[in-house]
């Protein structure tokens, strides 16, 4: 074994490793890799770099780390692992690049390589194989666990563990992911409306709806809250039964293999139906639909479809001001800040649609919030597995909200949700953080 030390990183001599087979064909890893001109502009933008200030934790040391493995001078060690995982995958750095550098397909393609060759640690593996590989794999085995959880939560025994301490001492990254998880909805969104849901006038448009996975079992109401928006807007909804989770969650953690499992069901079981687009309110999810032509680029029976499938998808907000959407005549008197999701504004670029909306309810206060686009800190699993981190990023997001004065923060993805609303718990603080829909199927119905 031959090595020496970069960057406080092993380097080693070994056969290349190509990265290209885990991106589709417009992707080419390598140019990618080569476009970075290290000049260092996406470094004041990235949050991990902010809490170590070491160039290997920030976009241009992790690209020459990547670029290192690609071209073989480097093994994946232990310290890569490391670097990327502690990674968002927030990408406000492809944001900050002038050279075009897809950073966020870089590491994706990096966890990939991890994945196949089982380097992730003991506890991320098993959470990842669990959740990713098997519950999320499927909407019956993710709705049995939805179950069990609910149960868990309301039946008592929740709080007994909690309050005896006995969750703590026993299990104490289960007490952590309790502390975040999501309150499961007593009936699923699925569950409580037909495939197809018809506005009470005219049919002006028909769209697909993706519930989601979490979305699906843990914010059915904000689900409830985009049917009703999409119905007053003149839109027919088809909620395809059978749909899967999109499978955004299994790429993002290395695993794309199961990820394009999902893609193929998911648009075999959308084309059934006759739609002009395809409505996301989860910024993870839409992010990851819109990139299906691109994973399935080289699959030759999916390319076509799976480039169709992905220029329907649109976020709730893009496809509302498309449509040009009715404005609410009612008033909401409250001071509102919004989050720009990391998978909303860095990996769509929708910042303005959302202000557009807001700015349209009449009788709100929209106060920008400091660095709005700032990752909160959820990222997926990332606020169990690296809870420390994730924790740090959420003090830094809950302080600049608190400077806003706002008693309402928008934030349109379940992570975010998830992660601000038990910022406002932990801090004290006064408020409520919810989706755009809410706010604007609030204001409709006043
Ligand atoms: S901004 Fe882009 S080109 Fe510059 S160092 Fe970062 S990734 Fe490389
Ligand atoms: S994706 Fe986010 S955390 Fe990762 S390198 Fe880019 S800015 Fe930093």
């Amino acid at each position: 074994m031959h090595g020496h030390e970069r960057d406080g990183l092993e380097i080693l001599h070994r056969a290349p490793v190509d990265m290209n087979g885990f991106l589709g064909a417009d992707i080419p890893s390598s140019d990618f890799i080569t476009n970075c001109m290290h000049c260092g502009l996406c470094l004041p933008t990235c949050p991990t770099f902010s809490l170590t200030g070491l160039e290997k934790s920030s976009p241009r040391g992790r690209i020459r780390l990547m670029k290192a493995v690609t071209e073989g001078t480097m093994a994946i060690t232990e310290g890569f692992v490391e670097e990327m995982n502690f990674c968002l995958d927030c990408q406000a750095c492809e944001t900050a690049c002038p050279a075009g550098v897809k950073y966020g397909a870089l590491v994706e393609a990096s966890r990939a390589q991890i994945y196949e060759q089982g380097r992730a640690s003991w506890l991320e593996g098993i959470l990842k194989m669990f959740f990713f590989g098997y519950v999320f794999a499927s909407k019956r085995r993710l709705r049995l666990l939805s179950k069990f959880l609910r149960f868990y939560q309301q039946s008592g025994l929740e709080n007994i563990l909690t309050m005896t301490g006995a969750m703590r001492l026993f299990a104490p990254k289960l007490a952590k992911l309790q502390r975040l998880s999501p309150r499961i909805d007593k009936t699923f969104f699925d569950e409580s409306l037909p495939e197809i849901i018809r506005p009470a006038g005219e049919i002006k448009h028909r769209v697909a709806f993706l519930s989601g996975c979490i979305m699906n079992v843990a914010f059915s109401e904000v689900n409830r809250d985009t049917v009703e928006v999409l119905l007053r807007n003149g839109c027919e909804i088809v909620v395809p039964r059978t749909q899967e989770c999109c499978g955004s969650l299994q790429a993002h953690n290395g695993d794309i293999e199961s990820a394009r499992t999902l893609a193929r069901k998911n648009i075999d079981i959308f084309s059934m139906f006759h739609f002009e687009a395809v409505v996301m309110n989860s910024a993870g999810c839409g992010a990851f639909m819109k990139e299906y032509g691109k994973y399935l680029a080289e699959d030759d029976r999916y390319s076509e479809k799976s480039r169709a499938f992905s220029a329907k998808v649109k976020d709730l907000t893009e496809f509302l001001v498309s449509i040009n959407f009715e404005k609410p005549s009612h008033s909401l008197n409250a001071r509102v800040a919004y989050h720009d999701a990391c998978h909303l504004a860095h990996a769509q670029h929708i910042t303005a649609e959302p202000r557009a909306i807001l700015k349209a309810i009449p009788g709100i206060d929209l106060v920008e919030l400091p660095e709005a686009a700032w990752c909160c800190g959820s990222a997926g699993i990332y606020n169990v597995v690296r809870h420390d981190d994730s924790m740090k990023l959420l003090e830094r997001k809950m302080h600049n909200i608190g400077t806003t004065g706002a008693e309402i923060i928008v934030a349109n993805n379940p992570g975010c949700l998830s992660q601000m609303n038990y910022g406002l718990n932990i801090y004290k603080m006064h408020g409520e953080v919810i989706h755009i829909a809410t706010l604007l199927n609030r204001a409709y119905k006043q």
